[in-house]
């Protein structure tokens, strides 16, 4: 199928560059190999989205961007791009069958995925107790303790989810201070069911079928101790979703990807956004901002072709 404009990946940043991309009349389609939201789908509570005073469920936002985006026209397709290649007139885009799209001015809006540990019992025990994710996985631990393992807003916004069902959570962090934004961090230390281990590291996941304990260590003296959990959830950040265009457009020593401030990336006709992206803010909001700029930059290089 041809396009003008694809845009690959369907969280805030891509949403909002198909809407502005489909109000500018652009022969778009937006690409998204799952349900389009990204993780702001995947987050329980949003409270630091402009113009919403109440806190709105991240899914709730991702189904009225989507809404929104389509009711200008925009085309969502469901599509799994493994590869793209550079051809004469623009962009070949690749599935497992072969060419799937081909286009002249490409955005990436891909994303990040979580980092995995790799810790001993951590990929054994995935979707048997080990989680990425306490919006999806939350409700199977009620009354059973758990662990977060992370200092940053995701971990510490998650562990305060997770006090709705788990007993008890422990929030593991290898530093005596957390990253996560100040407000988040008040609604941790005011939560009753959480306990925090400061400096500390997690060893291993043990068990059978099931998850029995989570082996932490303590960076201050190396004293070990043994938690009764059933679930461990990891946020202890995220790698862009760059496996399509890896070696096409320039990135950091992280894979993210370098753009200017008209989201342009060191290739020409393809444009950058969202948490995929160097930048120094992840938000919902600053994700919007990058969607709608690239849009606005793609359809100038589209005029100029
Ligand atoms: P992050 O900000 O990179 O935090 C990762 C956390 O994991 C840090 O506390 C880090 O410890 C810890 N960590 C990293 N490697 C570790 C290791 N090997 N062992 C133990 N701990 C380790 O990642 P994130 O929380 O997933 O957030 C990603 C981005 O999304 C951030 O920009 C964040 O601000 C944004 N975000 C925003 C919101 C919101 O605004 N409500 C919600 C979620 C995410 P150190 O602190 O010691 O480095």
């Amino acid at each position: 199928m041809q396009a003008d404009l694809v845009i690959l990946g369907g969280g805030p940043a891509g949403l909002t560059a198909g809407l502005y991309a489909s109000r500018a009349r652009i022969n778009v389609v937006l690409l998204e190999k799952g349900m389009p939201g990204g993780q702001m789908a995947a987050t329980e509570l949003v409270d630091n989205y402009p113009g919403q005073p109440d806190p709105i469920l991240g899914f709730e936002l991702a189904q009225r961007m989507e809404a929104q985006a389509r009711k200008f026209g925009l085309e969502i397709q469901t599509s799994d791009i493994t590869s793209i290649s550079k051809t004469d007139s623009g962009f070949a885009l690749y599935n497992e069958a072969g060419i799937a799209h081909s286009c002249n001015a490409l955005i990436l809006a891909t994303g990040a995925n979580p980092i995995k540990l790799g810790i001993p019992g951590e990929l054994e025990f995935a979707g048997r107790g080990v989680s990425y994710c306490a919006v999806c996985d939350g409700p199977f631990f009620r009354d059973v303790e758990v662990a977060v393992i992370g200092g940053g807003d995701s971990a510490v916004e998650e562990a305060v989810y997770l006090t709705r069902f788990a007993s008890k959570v422990h929030l593991i962090h290898r530093r005596d201070q957390l990253r996560a934004v100040k407000e988040i961090q008040e609604k941790a230390f005011a939560e009753t069911k959480m306990t925090i281990h400061w400096n500390s590291v997690p060893e291993a996941i043990i068990g059978e079928s099931d998850i029995k304990t989570l082996r932490i260590r303590s960076k201050l003296n190396g004293s070990v101790s043994e938690l009764p959990v059933g679930g461990v959830f990891f946020y202890v950040g995220i790698k862009p979703a760059d496996e399509t265009f890896r070696g096409i457009v320039k990135s950091d020593d992280r894979g993210f990807v370098v753009t200017d401030e008209n989201m342009a990336t060191s290739a020409l006709g393809i444009f950058a956004a969202g948490d995929v992206r160097v930048k120094v803010l992840r938000q919902i909001s600053t994700a919007v901002g990058d969607g709608a700029i690239a849009a606005y930059s793609a359809q100038h290089y589209l005029e100029s072709l």
